[in-house]
C-alpha cells in the first residue's frame, strides 16, 4: 500500500504525570516521522481519570516517573485494565518506558515495601533496590530492523526479572537494562514494547521509530506497508554517539 491517505491515531497516556528524561520527544519523533511521509497524525493526552476511547488508537505511548506518580498512575491503569488487555490483543502498538514498564508487569515493589500493582500485560515483577542504574544504553536488539543497536538513557532503581516465557527487546552491550544481572533490556508482547530507555529514545533510534509506525499501520489497514526513506543522518549521528562513547 502506497502511505498516501493514511493516518495514525495516537493515545499518548499520563502526559504529565509520566514524563521525565526527554520521553515527550518520542511522541515528537512520532508525529514529525509521519508529517514528512504526509501520514495524518492525531494525538489524544489521556491524563488520570480521563477515558481511553476503545477502537480509537492505532498506537498507545506512555513514559516514565517517580514511584509516587506511579502508585496514583496504578490506580488509573487498573481501571483500564481490561480495556488495554483488549487491545494489547487486536495487536495495537503500545510503547511503555521506565515507570510505565513496570506498571504493564504484575507489581513494583518500592524500597518501602510497599507493592504498586500492576496490570500484567508483561509476564514480569519490578523491586526496587538500592543500587541506582544510570547512564547511557547500548542494546544489541533482536527485532527485525536494522542496525541492530538501540541506544537510550536509562535511570531506574527497579530491578525487574523477565518471567514465564516474556521476551527481552534485546541484550545489554553497555549499561545495565533490566536488573544490572541477566544482561537483558526490556520486554515484548505481541505489538506491546516495554524498555528503560529515555532520553529521548526514538529520536536517536529513527529505525526503532519506523518499526513501531509500520506495525500500527499494518495493524490498523491489514496490509503490508512500505514506509517511505528519510534522511536520517542527524539521527544516526546521535546514536552513532553513544555507540562510539560507550
Ligand atoms: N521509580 C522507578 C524506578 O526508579 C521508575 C523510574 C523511571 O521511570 N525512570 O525504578
Amino acid at each position: 500500500m502506497q502511505p498516501n491517505n493514511l493516518s495514525l491515531t495516537i493515545a499518548h497516556l499520563y502526559p504529565k504525570s509520566m514524563n521525565i528524561y526527554g520521553d515527550y520527544g518520542n511522541i515528537l519523533a512520532l508525529k514529525k516521522r509521519c508529517e514528512w511521509r504526509n501520514i495524518q497524525v492525531r494525538i489524544d493526552e489521556i491524563e488520570i481519570g480521563e477515558n481511553l476511547e476503545e477502537k480509537k488508537y492505532d498506537l498507545c505511548f506512555a513514559g516514565g516517573g517517580q514511584d509516587k506518580s506511579q502508585i496514583a498512575v496504578s490506580k488509573d491503569l487498573l481501571t483500564k485494565k481490561e480495556q488495554i488487555h483488549s487491545l494489547v490483543n487486536q495487536n495495537i502498538v503500545f510503547l511503555t518506558i521506565c515507570g510505565t514498564y513496570q506498571l504493564f508487569g504484575h507489581y513494583f515493589l518500592t524500597s518501602e515495601n510497599f507493592k504498586i500493582t500492576g496490570i500484567s500485560v508483561f509476564d514480569l515483577i519490578t523491586k526496587a533496590s538500592n543500587v541506582r542504574k544510570i547512564g547511557n544504553v547500548v542494546v544489541k536488539h533482536n527485532l527485525p530492523i536494522k542496525p541492530e543497536t538501540l541506544v537510550g538513557f536509562e535511570n531506574h532503581s527497579g530491578n525487574t526479572y523477565l518471567q514465564g516465557e516474556t521476551q527481552a527487546i534485546g541484550k545489554v552491550i553497555k549499561g545495565f537494562g533490566n536488573n544490572g544481572k541477566d544482561k537483558l533490556e526490556g520486554a515484548r508482547c505481541k505489538n506491546v514494547f516495554g524498555t528503560y530507555l529515555h532520553g529521548s529514545l526514538l529520536p536517536k533510534n529513527p529505525h526503532f521509530a519506523d518499526y513501531i509506525i509500520k506495525l500500527a499501520l499494518e495493524n490498523k489497514y491489514q496490509d503490508k506497508i512500505e514506509l517511505q526513506k528519510l534522511d536520517d543522518k542527524l539521527e544516526f549521528e546521535a546514536h552513532n554517539f553513544i555507540l562510539k562513547n560507550k
